[in-house]
């Protein structure tokens, strides 16, 4: 039974653990609430939840408040939906209204997007239901360009037949605060929204909340913040971590000097070693260009990798460590390192995050 593996710290099982901690997940919302008060705090679960798993992450966000969800896809909105129920709770899709998706919307009451006068203009003419505008304002990407904007503020015939509840945009660069296109970006937005009748808007995903007070509008839109990942590129941030993975060590061994450890004998000791062979891989997230500068922890202290990480395994250098790293005792992984372990692979956390493999087992921490 997975209770039973879930309550068995020590490991009886070959498999590595994710953990994903809920009460965690509730005191970054409540974070990003507070500084982003009196906006509105929504949550983005797209790619099911930064790879959490929206449906067991999302009802808590329900239950903490949140009545906005933000997703890549109508599909991705329609397991949402079966996941929280809340009939108030919003969902909006991010890809844009598709002709294919049609359906979807007013079965699992979805909020449209609408990227494109193209799509605006099918949206008016199939669907009834709530939608929002999406206006480009320098990250090119999705969105209605400024040209397109004013045509569209031109059609008062279309715009008062929509159910419009939002218009919003996406900053290119919150993950440096002094860059000089967030504040192009909020002025070239609130210029184009004041266009379109009036509604809520909404600029800020997690970097942007921190960028202050101008730029939480009516809607922030955080997703990293709330998994416990760093915005930035390189400054601080308030939030916690909420992800580890617990991987069971499964042989130790003794190094003498000279001895290699792993594919390609990248790794040669230098001295007598110990080290732990880990069940925890490239196959589960762990990149492979990790390598000698990653690291694992064992009782809360610095295990480095020894060599290259291989499909399912990986070792670390335990010297020192050898009273807690027996076979069965869990390396510990992610957590707190994640933006350090993502860097050392020359990534973000949330690629670290939604590349997380499916092999492991889920374990969730803190109530639904
Ligand atoms: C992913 C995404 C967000 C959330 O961004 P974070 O940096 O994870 O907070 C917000 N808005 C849009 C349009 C996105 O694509």
């Amino acid at each position: 039974m997975s209770a039973d593996f879930a309550s068995s710290a020590a490991g009886s099982t070959s498999a590595p653990r994710l953990i994903i901690d809920r009460d965690a997940l509730a005191r970054n919302y409540a974070r990003l609430v507070e500084r982003a008060a009196p906006a509105q705090v929504a949550a983005v679960v797209k790619a099911d939840a930064y790879g959490l798993g929206a449906a067991a992450i999302a009802p808590r966000l329900a239950r903490e408040g949140c009545r906005a969800f933000f997703v890549a896809t109508a599909e991705e909105g329609a397991n949402l939906r079966a996941a929280i129920g809340h009939r108030e709770a919003e969902i909006f899709v991010f890809n844009g209204y598709m002709p294919g998706d049609a359906a979807l919307y007013p079965e699992h009451r979805l909020t449209a997007i609408l990227n494109d006068p193209d799509q605006l203009e099918l949206f008016a003419a199939e669907q009834t239901g709530p939608c929002a505008i999406h206006v480009d304002s320098g990250i090119n990407r999705l969105g209605f360009s400024t040209a397109q904007v004013e045509a569209l503020a031109a059609r008062a015939d279309l715009l008062e037949r929509l159910d419009l509840r939002l218009v919003l945009s996406h900053l290119a660069c919150a993950d440096e605060p002094d860059h000089p296109m967030n504040r192009e970006q909020l002025s070239r937005f609130t210029a184009a929204a004041g266009r379109l009748p009036a509604t809520r808007l909404s600029l800020a995903n997690t970097g942007g909340v921190l960028l202050g007070a101008d730029y939480h509008l009516d809607m922030a839109r955080p997703g990293i913040g709330l998994y416990g990942g760093s915005p930035f590129a390189e400054a601080d941030h308030p939030f916690e971590p909420v992800v580890r993975v617990e991987a069971p060590v499964l042989q130790v061994r003794a190094l003498e000097p000279g001895d290699a450890v792993g594919y390609g004998a990248t790794y040669v000791a230098d001295r007598q070693r110990s080290a732990a062979t880990v069940a925890l891989g490239y196959a589960d997230g762990l990149p492979r260009a990790v390598g000698g500068s990653g690291y694992g922890r064992i009782a809360g202290r610095k295990a480095p990798v020894l060599g290259r990480i291989s499909m399912d395994l990986t070792v670390l250098d335990v010297t020192g460590l050898e009273a807690d790293a027996a076979p069965g005792s869990p390396a510990v992984f992610l957590g707190e390192d994640l933006d350090a372990i993502a860097r050392a692979a020359g990534t973000i956390g949330y690629e670290l995050l939604t590349r997380l493999g499916a092999r492991f087992q889920r374990v969730y921490e803190g109530a639904a």
